[in-house]
């Protein structure tokens, strides 16, 4: 048993967290920079940092992923920053030339106190910034919050620094994508082209994050949004921000500075997700939904009719990002499953309230909780209670899953030991059928595997 001190009992803890159900904030501001064409994310703070968060994000996409650091030592540890920064950026400007540097802070230069505001300015009006270059921050103390809330804010960041504000708009809807894989920002941008729906969607980590080996290497992959569609993100009629914990406040910031409406939706995971979420771009951009999209969302309920009778009153247990979970805790109980156990490590209210209207009258004995004390530990202890049948989350969940023998699907952020997560989508309906697929395999690869010899089926 690897899990072996998780007791079954279970007492409150107020100030100790185990097996946290996230991790730091400057990743999330790494990944969204990166869905920035010619972006070179910048970590101010020491090398330790930034080499944690490049190797997480490499280990998860299995990309090389580049980005720069202040290299704080003693000194600036103890005197702050600034000259390291203004340094730093000049230097990247002259040797790596990006189009922009997205400068995230670290746990280390906010409890010094670095006024990465004031420093970003300074660097502008010493030259430091050539022409046509941009350089852009956000604030990511990792004490508190977590790596969506640091997606979050890089993604206001965005906002902030280039949408632009215009009279006339433009028939074009913005889409802000919550953390999701470039797979499924992929699967999005071919979903708006197949209704004609004109989006800008940001940011994009598709072709950056999946890039085709081609045996040249790209420093800056030809993927990500552009410079301009984000400038003309303030020209758009409206925004879809998927996902609340990751874009509703980029989305509120871009209506009070270019007064583009907005509309706040979940992932679209599973059947209901999706349907919000092709019925609202379809009205946003004035376009109809084509046959080909009616006709996919007809497979996924073929598929599940076909296999409801291996999913009716399934136990699952799952934990990640709340805006993974709330999508997905629909999409089970959508195909007559029970989501027991629920935890995210990401602090907010919304979460509690999601849940509650979402499970209350489906599974009202369902535990859930999120925020700091809502740490995977918690979760075992809840399945040594009382077992569940089903395992969904990142790749932490491979030591409950093989030390309480529970099918196991990885689903979310970090998933460092298997591929693929990356290449095939979540999300739509083509994405909740690779979804179902995955959740039905580890169902049926469990009962073959442990059924009696008498019972075993060819055909099951
Ligand atoms: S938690 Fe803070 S100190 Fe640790 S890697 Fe993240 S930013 Fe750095």
């Amino acid at each position: 048993m690897l899990l072996r001190h998780t007791t079954e009992n279970i007492i409150d803890r107020t100030a100790l967290t185990i097996n946290p159900a996230k991790t730091c904030q400057p990743i999330g501001a790494m990944y969204a920079a990166l869905g920035v064409h010619g972006c070179l994310p910048h970590s101010h703070g020491s090398q330790g940092c930034c080499s944690y968060h490049r190797s997480a994000l490499t280990r998860h996409y299995k990309e090389p992923v580049m980005a720069s650091t202040s290299s704080f030592t003693e000194g600036s540890s103890v005197f702050g920053g600034q000259a390291n920064l203004l340094q730093a950026v000049e230097t990247i400007f002259q040797v790596y030339n990006p189009d922009i540097i997205a400068v995230h802070t670290t746990c280390l230069s906010e409890t010094i106190g670095d006024d990465v505001n004031q420093i970003a300015q300074k660097a502008r009006d010493d030259g430091k910034v050539p022409a046509g270059k941009y350089l852009i921050h956000c604030n990511t103390p990792s004490y508190v919050g977590s790596h969506v809330t640091g997606y979050a804010n890089m993604v206001t960041s965005l906002v902030k620094h280039f949408s632009a504000k215009s009279v006339s708009k433009k028939n074009q809807v913005n889409v802000i994508s919550g953390w999701v894989e470039p797979s499924d920002m992929r699967e999005i941008k071919k979903l708006a082209a197949e209704m004609n729906a004109k989006i800008v969607l940001f940011p994009d980590t598709s072709d950056v994050m999946d890039a085709p080996m081609t045996g040249k290497h790209e420093f800056y992959p030809k993927g990500g949004v552009t410079i301009p569609e984000l400038i003309s993100t303030g020209y758009s009629k409206s925004t879809i921000g998927l996902g609340p914990f990751c874009t509703e406040d980029a989305a509120i910031l871009l209506d009070n500075k270019c007064k583009v409406k907005f509309d706040i939706l979940e992932i679209p995971i599973g059947l209901k997700a999706t349907d919000n979420f092709i019925m609202t771009l379809s009205r946003a951009a004035g376009v109809q939904v084509p046959d080909s999209i009616t006709a996919e969302r007809g497979r996924l309920i073929d598929m599940i009719t076909d296999m409801h009778k291996y999913l009716f009153g399934k136990r699952v247990a799952l934990y990640g990002d709340p805006d993974i979970l709330v999508p997905l805790t629909e999409f089970l109980l959508t195909l007559d499953m029970k989501p027991v156990y629920i935890v995210s490590g990401t602090p907010g209210k919304r979460f509690d309230a999601s849940m509650s209207k979402l499970l209350n009258k489906a599974v009202p004995k369902a535990k859930y909780k999120n925020g700091e004390r809502a740490d995977m530990y918690l979760m075992h202890q809840w399945i040594k209670q009382e077992p569940v049948d089903l395992l969904i989350g990142n790749t932490y969940g491979k030591y409950i899953s093989r030390d309480e023998n529970i099918p196991f699907v990885r689903l979310g952020f970090p998933i460092l030991d298997r591929v693929g997560h990356s290449y095939f989508p979540t999300v739509g309906y083509a994405g909740a059928m690779h979804l179902l697929t995955n959740i039905l395999n580890a169902i049926m690869d469990k009962q073959d595997r442990d059924c009696p010899e008498e019972k075993m089926e060819l055909v099951m």
